[in-house]
């Protein structure tokens, strides 16, 4: 039960660290722009997913590389 909510901790800090990220991004007028390939990563892909820092294609291959991210793609 202690690993779950420890595990759950994890993910929020996870995410507000990455909403942080994001909102620099904002700052810097760099949001919404894959950090990859340059293109922009589409506001359906914001909306959904508001700390993204990539495109749908280079989440993908990301993800292929990288492997083991259990969050699902949009
Ligand atoms: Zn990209």
């Amino acid at each position: 039960m202690a690993d779950l909510e420890q595990a759950d901790m994890t993910r929020d800090l996870d995410e507000y660290r990455a909403l942080e990220a994001a909102r620099e991004r904002l700052k810097s007028g760099e949001y919404g722009i894959c950090i990859d390939c340059g293109n922009d990563i589409g506001y359906e892909r914001l909306k959904a997913f508001p700390s993204a820092l990539r495109c749908i294609q280079c989440q993908e291959r990301h993800e292929k590389t990288f492997g083991g991210n259990p969050r699902p793609s949009l």
